[in-house]
């Protein structure tokens, strides 16, 4: 079996089904089988109706009376009924999943798992998964199809577009009989571990889609984390290889040049800004390209670690570009670039979607005479062409597709890969940096600069507003700060209980009469943007409310306030970006979590309110969140690996082994694995940042 072919090949696989899939995104052998269940369900351990005690509960038995209405807004549907099983009878809730509606017949027997709990005054199981269930002929129990052989052990999938999980289920299940055709994958050498061996593959997929019980799943996940190990590593290695082939063009250190701008500086940098500058000021004079990720904590300082950079490759020839994600960064960063670099005959442009007389600044660029351009998305179009670009930095990396990274390395002069650094501040957790980037190259600035004191940060239930939060504001604008405050949707959305920044906008008017508020979206022009920006920076606006679009890099020291409202709907790593707004200046600053509803604060909310280190959130995020999802926002949602183990140093050492013996071994090319390279190759393009 070709595993790279069309699911449509597959016995069992029609066309509709396989259009199915490919909405889902679905599209080879492969994905459909390594499309891994989320969560399996045990049905093990029936107890009787009679005997129940609130908790986790299996039961067995009959439904009937099943019917569906929907609650007073129109948005939930209720579907009802009871079950029996002869001891007694119970009534099971369902909230919108109306096709459970259709899923039981009469006279059938289905097994039930959920919760059995007390709800307005009576018993109730609530939400429970069930399977049918059904005695084999010679009276064996708790057969179940089509999974005979897997009594009360069921894999459960995530919804998908277009398909439902229990169709993917029975579709898994049609296929079965061709889980034994799966070819082993990896290289069968000395250096493997002893559980890679023939038929592991096909194994470790038919334990994970039809397993036995527990042990089986957890031996065939391992064995599948292993090879997604084995895939990274690999590329990760093969990444360090062909960087090391290209050539670029040293740009010297001159220490007199460098020690006139630091000399120059208002402040001193910090230990970490200088071990930082230093790594990248070496990787600068090198003819291999420089690969670099610089990451420090919001405020750590970052932009002047680049000015420094960029003022070593001017002055040895080059052009620099800077792409921030957003204008109103870009415009930032060029001021900043220009307070620090015009004063030594550094031409710094802006180039951003609304920049005026464009094609004349595109001249500019492109005979040289510009030495440094700072802009957007603006700067990777087609028609925007540099007379000798070998310098590239990237602030908020993750912000950017691998397409658009690799756009703006293609308009350095032909043969010449650029120097590039990657700023983010938001960290990669030391475990992934092993696995992942192991082609990268890693500066880290651990400290923000003396003097600031740590934000002091509240988690606010939402009718403590008045009595907290309204005072302290007002207090700190009387001390003539200024105040941001977040919302989640730009205009009031009766699907979303969220409060919404227009909204938000006209209650804090009403609270603060005296105040002036204005508000901000993403949907709003650029340059209205940037003068409602500009008008705060200003200092002629109190309250800023606005949506997220105010989340990276922007830089106001006289803001102290940060509020964030329904705050249990943000990630952690975007939670600690916003409140690194506020804190930049000499004063004391404050960062409010309101929250919404009555359930007890979430783990990432206590976090964010216990710590400000960055460095630690991130683990902490790793923790809640497993690192596919992590990563998969870092390199904006484009991979999602299957399996949590990146943080399993056991199989990472082993899968290390693993891909050394290949290389070393004479023997053995990639190019015999067909499937396997594909894969590397997939993750290459994924994991490096050139
Ligand atoms: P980030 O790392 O979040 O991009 P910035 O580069 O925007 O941080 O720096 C935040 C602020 O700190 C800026 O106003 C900058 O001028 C200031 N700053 C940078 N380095 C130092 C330092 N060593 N001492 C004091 N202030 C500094
Ligand atoms: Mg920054």
């Amino acid at each position: 079996m070709n595993m790279e072919e069309n699911v449509e090949n597959l016995n069992g696989v029609g066309e509709k089904t396989a259009e199915l899939l490919a909405h889902a995104g679905i599209k080879t052998i492969r994905d459909l089988f390594y499309y891994l269940p989320r969560s399996y369900e045990n049905y093990q351990n029936v107890s009787k109706i009679s005997e129940l005690r609130p908790g986790k509960v299996v039961v067995k038995g009959q439904i009937d009376g099943l019917n569906t209405h929907y609650g007073k807004n129109r948005h939930l549907a209720i579907t009802e009924g009871i079950i029996s099983d002869g001891t007694s009878s119970l009534r099971v809730v369902w909230f919108n999943q109306a096709y459970r509606k259709n899923q039981f017949q009469k006279g059938k027997t289905y097994l039930f798992s959920g919760n059995f709990e007390l709800k307005y005054g009576r018993y109730q199981l609530t939400s429970p998964a069930a399977t049918l269930y059904e005695e084999d002929k010679d009276g064996l129990k708790n057969a179940i199809r089509p999974e005979k052989e897997s009594p009360g052990y069921q894999p459960i999938y995530s919804m998908h577009l277009g398909i439902k999980p229990d169709q993917f289920k029975r579709l898994i299940g049609r296929s079965k009989n061709q889980f034994a055709k799966i070819p082993d994958l990896l290289p069968m050498i000395k250096s493997k571990p002893f559980f890679v061996k023939n038929g592991a593959r096909a194994e470790a997929l038919m334990a994970v889609h039809f397993p036995k019980n527990e042990k089986e799943v957890e031996h065939g996940r391992r064995y599948l984390a292993y090879e997604e190990l084995f895939e990274l590593i690999f590329a990760a290695r093969l990444n360090r290889e062909e960087n090391r082939r290209l050539k670029s063009i040293s740009l010297p250190f001159v220490a007199a040049n460098t020690k006139e701008l630091v000399g120059a500086l208002p402040f001193t940098l910090t230990p970490g800004q200088k071990r930082a500058t230093w790594d990248i000021l070496q990787d600068l004079e090198k003819t291999t390209p420089m690969n670099r990720l610089l990451q420090g904590d919001v405020g750590s300082g970052k932009t002047v670690v680049a000015a420094i950079c960029a003022y070593q490759a001017i002055k040895a020839g080059a052009q620099v570009a800077l792409l921030a994600p957003t204008s109103i960064l870009a415009a930032q960063h060029a001021e900043t670039l220009n307070q620090f670099l015009k004063p030594l005959g550094v031409n710094v442009a802006l180039l951003v979607g609304s920049t005026k007389h464009k094609s004349e600044l595109k001249k500019r660029i492109k005979t040289g005479e510009v030495n440094l351009v700072v802009g957007t998305h603006a700067i990777i179009t087609d028609d925007t062409e540099f007379h000798n670009l070998l310098f590239c930095i990237i602030d908020e990396q993750h912000r950017f597709g691998v397409a658009q990274r690799q756009r703006l390395l293609l308009k350095s002069p032909d043969g010449k890969a650029p120097h590039l650094l990657a700023m983010t501040a938001t960290p990669i957790p030391r475990s992934l940096q092993l696995t992942i980037f192991g082609d990268l190259s890693i500066s880290t600035i651990p400290e923000l600069p003396k003097g600031r004191t740590p934000i002091e940060t509240k988690i606010i239930r939402e009718m403590e507003q008045r009595e907290f939060l309204y005072p302290k504001v007002k207090a700190e604008i009387k001390k003539g700060r200024q105040v941001y405050w977040i919302c989640k949707s730009i205009e009031d959305n009766p699907r979303e209980e969220t409060i919404s920044v227009k909204k938000q906008a006209e209650r804090l008017a009403k609270i603060f009469p005296r105040q002036k508020i204005d508000f901000l979206h993403g949907r709003m022009k650029p340059a209205e943007k940037d003068e409602k920006m500009q008008k705060f920076q200003a200092g002629e606006t109190d309250i800023l409310v606005s949506t997220t679009v105010v989340e990276v890099g922007v830089n106001v020291p006289n803001a102290t306030v940060m509020v964030i409202m329904d705050a249990e709907g943000f990630g952690l790593a975007q939670l600690h970006q916003l409140r690194g707004r506020v804190g930049r200046g000499q004063h004391q600053s404050f960062c409010f979590l309101v929250k919404s509803g009555e359930e007890p604060p979430s783990r990432r909310l206590r976090e964010l309110e216990k710590s400000t280190s960055g460095f630690h959130l991130a683990e902490v995020d790793l923790k809640i969140r497993g690192p596919g999802e992590i990563y998969g926002s870092l390199q904006s949602g484009a991979l999602d690996l299957r399996i949590a183990s990146l943080t399993d140093t056991e199989l990472i050492s082993l899968a290390s082994k693993h891909v050394q013996g290949f290389i070393e071994d004479k023997n053995e090319k990639l190019e015999h694995y067909p499937e396997l390279m594909h894969s590397i190759q997939k993750y290459q393009q994924l994991t490096t940042l050139n």
